[in-house]
């Protein structure tokens, strides 16, 4: 049998990794700074990770959400205080696409609504809402026709409160800062205008935070630095370092009820194990300091390049924008220097999602090989 063949894939076999590196078939190491989408926070194979999904697993792997499962409870109270967010309610599933489509679904069974409000450049994955983050239509058409969206320009609140009036929209969903668009973000204003408009209008405020979340930015959540107050928060990928794991946070006024949401997968006792002692490894090495502090470091390094145009995110969330499309570079990079970096919808943006574990010689390496390539 062939694979099915939808991913243009680099030459590069990647066999085993520790921490902020990746070594291939031929014993090449690689420095990761792009962690697979944001997915390594703690670091690869971090040996307590390790240790617990072992003895985890050796205990009880998976059983039905319809018997108790104490893990599960031990990880809504972790997470509700390494997180801050109070009283919400925790809904496990196993990536950032089913992550996003309970949100939705969850929004509109709450309100009795159907149509989503998205924002141009965003991306929510594979879903209802499966937006511009691509030109090809084949991704940007909805999934499931009957649930409408409406994409709208960030910042603009305009025609977000024309939309809302209409009385049709069950959801909005963002990204406070934009992962595969690009990285941008708008203002204090602009997040704290969607959620007054928002309880103005009926209409449930989702953050997606599946790339920005579990301490990438250097706080918890990326939407926390705007001080509001989402309704359902969507998670995923650092959040199980590598095991597939997603959820939603609830807010309290939205109800549970007997069957409203449900899974085989999502929860099981490996995910989660493996949250859990993401959550303890963050905490214990105090990676969201570290995350804003490298970050710091990076960007000073990033005003010594003459040829940026723009250094764009925050946290280990960050892109650096050239005036010259980039492929070639990030080639280089990878074939010659061994780094890994990921691109983006701007062609010209390299996007850097280090494991959070990253420390400033790493960063020294990377930019000692983005000067030699840039002044070639
Ligand atoms: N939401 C955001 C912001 C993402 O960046 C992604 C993936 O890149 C998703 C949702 C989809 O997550 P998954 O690939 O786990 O379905």
């Amino acid at each position: 049998m062939s694979l099915f063949n939808v991913y243009p894939l680099y030459d590069v076999t990647p066999v085993s990794a520790k921490d902020v590196y990746v070594y291939d078939d031929k014993g090449v190491e690689y420095l990761d700074l792009y962690g697979g989408h944001a997915v390594i926070s703690i670091g690869h194979s971090h040996p307590k990770y390790v240790s617990a999904i072992s003895n985890q697993v050796e205990k009880l792997g998976f059983y039905s959400n319809a018997i108790q499962n104490p893990l599960q409870v031990e990880l809504a109270d972790k997470l509700e205080t390494s997180s801050g967010c109070k009283d919400y309610q925790l809904f496990l599933c196993n990536s950032g696409a089913e992550a996003n489509e309970n949100a939705l679904k969850l929004a509109s069974f709450h309100n009795g609504k159907t149509k989503i409000l998205a924002f141009k450049n965003s991306f929510h994955g594979r879903t209802s809402a499966a937006v511009a983050a691509t030109d090809n239509p084949k991704i940007v058409a909805p999934l499931n026709a009957q649930q409408e969206v409406d994409f709208v320009e960030l910042g603009d609140l305009e025609s977000v409160e024309i939309i809302l009036k209409a009385g049709k929209t069950c959801a909005i969903i963002i990204e406070c800062i934009q992962g595969v668009g690009g990285l941008d973000e708008n203002t204090t204003e602009f997040y704290q205008g969607l959620e007054k408009l928002c309880k103005q209008h009926n209409t449930v405020l989702i953050a997606d935070e599946v790339q920005s979340g579990f301490g990438r930015t250097g706080d918890f959540f990326a939407f926390q630095k705007h001080n509001i107050t989402p309704d359902i928060i969507s998670i995923a990928k650092g959040m199980g370092n590598g095991f597939p794991v997603g959820g939603i946070l609830i807010h309290p006024s939205i109800k549970a009820s007997f069957g409203l949401l449900g899974t085989t997968f999502g929860g099981n006792h490996l995910a989660c194990t493996a949250t859990l002692s993401v959550l303890d490894v963050i905490e214990k090495e105090n990676l969201m300091q570290n995350a804003s502090d490298i970050s710091d470091y990076f960007q000073e390094k990033a005003k010594e390049l003459p040829q940026l145009k723009s250094i764009k995110g925050r946290g280990l969330m960050l892109g650096l924008e050239f005036d010259f499309p980039i492929s070639e570079l990030r080639k280089q990079l990878i074939f010659k220097h061994h780094i890994f970096t990921g691109g983006a919808k701007n062609p010209n943006l390299i996007r850097i999602l280090p494991p959070l574990t990253i420390q400033k010689k790493h960063i020294d390496s990377f930019f000692e090989a983005l000067k030699l390539e840039l002044e070639k």
